[in-house]
Parts: C-alpha cells; sequence; structure tokens
C-alpha cells in the first residue's frame, strides 16, 4: 500500500514525481510503496479527473444517496411545474418550496453534516393538497416526480378502506414505487407517493354507517407508520407475500407522501370557523357567506380537518396544506391549449403523423368546456370529449389519402361531422 510521506524539514528534499512540485508546496504527498517516487494531492485529484472521463467505472455515480437538488431551487421547480400545470400558483409555490426542503431535509441526515445543528432534526413535510376534482391535484404530484427524477407511487386511499386491513395494502403502495424505481431500493426510498382521495378515510366521510367509521380512524391509524418512517417487508415482485419468499426492505423515512382530496364540505367547516373568529382577526377573510367552496379552501386549519374526521397524529404527518382552486371557464380554455403536453397539441401531433393539419374553431373549445363543467369533473372529462369528438375522424383517416386539414367546429363537438379539407390536387 503506498503510505502518505511525513514529512520532515531535515530530510533530503522531496518532489512530487509527476509534477516536481516540493513538499511544502502541497498538502500531501504519497510515497509509491517500493520505489522513491511521489504523488501530491494535486496530482492524484487531476488523475482522478482524467480516470472519471475516460472509464466509465469511475465515471460518478447517479446521485442516489445524494438527492442532486444542487440543480433545483424552489423558483425552477416553480418554473417548471407552471410548464405543465395551470394557475394554481400558491398551491406550485408551497409544494415547490417543500419539496426543496424534503431533499434538503434528506442531503442533510445522509451526505452533507452541518455544522452546528448535529442535533437538530429537519422533520419531513408531508403535503396536503385540497381542492376540487380535476384542477391539477395528482398532475402536480405527476410533474414533480418528473422534474426531479424520482420515482412515483400513485395510491388510492379508499382501497385501504375497503380492505379493512391496512397491512397488505401499505405494502401494495410500496411495491408500486419500487416497480417504478426500477427495483432500486435506494431511488424507491427517495420517491414521491402520491396519496389520492385521502378525504375518503375520514371519520365521518358519507356514510352514517359506523363500522365504516370506524375504519376510516383504522386506516389513518395504520397511515400514521407509513407516513412518518418505517422499514416495510416487499415481496420483490410485486403480489401477494408468502412465506418462504425473502422481501424487500424499504424505509419509508424519506418518501414524500402528497395527499390530495376534494374535501366536500370542507368549505363549511372552514367558513363557520372564520365566521367564529374575533372580529379584525384576518382582514381577508371573505364576508360573503355564498363564497365558493373552493376559495374558501385557502383558509383552512389544521383544526378545520380534525372537525372533517382526522385524527390530530395524521393531521400532524400533513405540516404543509396547499389549496387548488377550481378552474375558471378561462383556465379551462388554457388547459386545452397551453401546457406543454395540451391536449390540442396532443391530438394536433397524432394527426400530423398521418399528414394532416389539425385545426380547432375557438366555439369547438368552449363547447367542449361547457360540457366539461356540466360533468362537474374540473378538467378530467376534457380528454375523453376530446376524444368522442375526435373518434369518427380518427377512425377513417388513416384511410384518405387526399384529406389535407381537419376542421373542428363546434357543431362537430355537439354531434356533428368535423370539417375535412382535402387536397384538390391530390383528390383531382
Ligand atoms: P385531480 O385534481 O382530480 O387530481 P388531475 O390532476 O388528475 O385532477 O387532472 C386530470 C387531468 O386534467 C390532468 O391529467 C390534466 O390533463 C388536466 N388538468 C387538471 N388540472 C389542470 C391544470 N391546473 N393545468 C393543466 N391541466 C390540468
Amino acid at each position: 500500500m503506498p503510505s502518505e510521506q511525513k514529512f520532515e524539514p531535515t530530510d533530503r528534499p522531496v518532489y512530487c514525481t509527476f509534477c516536481g512540485r516540493a513538499a511544502e508546496e502541497v498538502q500531501t504527498l504519497i510515497s509509491a510503496p517500493f520505489a522513491s517516487a511521489f504523488i501530491c494531492d494535486i496530482c492524484t485529484a487531476n488523475h482522478i479527473d482524467l480516470l472519471r472521463a475516460h472509464l466509465p467505472q469511475f465515471a460518478k455515480k447517479k446521485a442516489t444517496r445524494r438527492s442532486g437538488l444542487t440543480t433545483f431551487t424552489p423558483r425552477s421547480i416553480e418554473r417548471a411545474l407552471s410548464e405543465h400545470v395551470i394557475e394554481q400558483d400558491r398551491a406550485k409555490k408551497i409544494l415547490a418550496v417543500s419539496v426543496y426542503n424534503h431533499y434538503k431535509r434528506i442531503d442533510a441526515e445522509t451526505v452533507i453534516g452541518v455544522e452546528g445543528f448535529e442535533d437538530t432534526e429537519i422533520e419531513k413535510s408531508n403535503i396536503l393538497l385540497l381542492g376540487p376534482t380535476g384542477t391539477g391535484k395528482t398532475l402536480l404530484a405527476q410533474t414533480l416526480a418528473k422534474i426531479l427524477d424520482v420515482p412515483l407511487a400513485i395510491a388510492d386511499a379508499t382501497t385501504l378502506t375497503e380492505a379493512g386491513y391496512v397491512g397488505d395494502d401499505v405494502e401494495s403502495i410500496l411495491s408500486s414505487l419500487l416497480q417504478a424505481a426500477d427495483f432500486d431500493v435506494a431511488r424507491a426510498e427517495r420517491g414521491i407517493v402520491y396519496l389520492d382521495e385521502v378525504d375518503k378515510i375520514s371519520r365521518k366521510s358519507d356514510s352514517a354507517s359506523i363500522t365504516r367509521d370506524v375504519s376510516g380512524e383504522g386506516v389513518q391509524q395504520g397511515l400514521l407508520k407509513l407516513l412518518e418512517g418505517t422499514i416495510a417487508g416487499v415481496p420483490p415482485k410485486g403480489g401477494r407475500k408468502h412465506p418462504e419468499q425473502p422481501l424487500i426492505h424499504i424505509n419509508t423515512k424519506h418518501i414524500l407522501f402528497i395527499g390530495g382530496g376534494a374535501f366536500d364540505g370542507l368549505d363549511k367547516i372552514i367558513l363557520k370557523r372564520l365566521h367564529q373568529s374575533p372580529i379584525g382577526f384576518g382582514a381577508n377573510i371573505p364576508s360573503r357567506v355564498d363564497e365558493k367552496a373552493v376559495d374558501l379552501f385557502q383558509y383552512v386549519e389544521p383544526e378545520d380537518l380534525l372537525k372533517y374526521g382526522f385524527i390530530p397524529e395524521l393531521i400532524g404527518r400533513f405540516p404543509v396544506l396547499a389549496a387548488l382552486n377550481g378552474l375558471s371557464r378561462e383556465a379551462l380554455l388554457r388547459v386545452l391549449t397551453e401546457p406543454r403536453n395540451a391536449l390540442v397539441k396532443q391530438f394536433r401531433k397524432l394527426f400530423a403523423m398521418e399528414g394532416v393539419e389539425l385545426e380547432f374553431e375557438r366555439g369547438a373549445l368552449e363547447l367542449m368546456i361547457d360540457k366539461a363543467i356540466e360533468r362537474g369533473s374540473g378538467a378530467r372529462s376534457l380528454r375523453s370529449l376530446m376524444e368522442e369528438t375526435l373518434m369518427d375522424v380518427m377512425f377513417q383517416l388513416p384511410e384518405n389519402q387526399h384529406a389535407e386539414k381537419v376542421i373542428i367546429t363546434r357543431d362537430a363537438v355537439a354531434g356533428g361531422e368535423p370539417t375535412i379539407i382535402l387536397n384538390e390536387r391530390l383528390a383531382a
């Protein structure tokens, strides 16, 4: 083994055999075991860089231990979210900051020691997204995972309710996270779990049945450990556990949980509290009683969730609350056309692959929005409306050699035929 040369000033002068620097000019000199040769720290560092550049086995490993957040700031996360998600500015900001802090917390615990704060543990900031259906809650979680390049599992909290027994379900969430991480446990342990419909596991959710209420609380209890951090045994390729099978152990301590729900009825609880609060408290509180439910969510406090039927421990595990607004007509129109993967863009691309231009009249998009509003599921129904409108034309188009352009009129959305423009030269 090479050994570090202890340099004595009275010794004969020692130089780095590679660069010729004298011992006094460098921090360390490593001596070769059986020859009078030395290498200094500067040359060693240079050679490591060379090896990294030329030999794959020395290439810097993709950051699995380190979160890799050095390239992100809350602002850059928020900007990237905005490329995909329309409006919801406040929620995006809250998410960006919490996610940034979440991965910083992981770094603080795993790779970077923060001097002077050795005894301070940063608590996990799981996030609860509150807002009507189809306003972008799932989309935000999906986009975050994509931006940060971390695996994502989407789970439905109501399935936990129905099974009654939590253990298996919790593991199935982790099993899909592991799958999303290509069975890389370290990656899975830094992933995101989006827990949809968490509002449905509240104690008094949409049923007077006592058994159901109890199971709601049971599920909440079962989730506590998972959210806080536990080591769960997951069957390697999903599926059920069986005794001989070795389990993969996943620590959930650094997994970020994002809960989402529409929280029907929570608005009334918030409003009641706001009206009971002392005069002068919070000048910007809405005064009109008929204020839309969606806007009230921005005033949510943990005590409202308690009244809604969540146990205090679970509320404590979701310290970050972010409200999403219902999408206005204008916002829905933007959803159709603006995001990077906007539906209009997606279908235009599909048609372009057939060599056909696809055009939407504004009236057509407006009627789609009317229909989406009628269906009452926010932007969620826009995709099926688009599919319904384009189905027939997509069925015929690949066989129509002369089509040059398809125009989707308002009438086409109402059930009529779209206008197909033929290339006159080809059709002649
Ligand atoms: P939910 O709030 O119910 O989780 P989703 O995020 O699943 O709603 O939204 C369903 C679909 O509607 C998304 O895949 C996306 O195409 C569209 N959508 C919803 N909200 C937005 C938004 N704010 N910006 C862009 N697209 C949206």
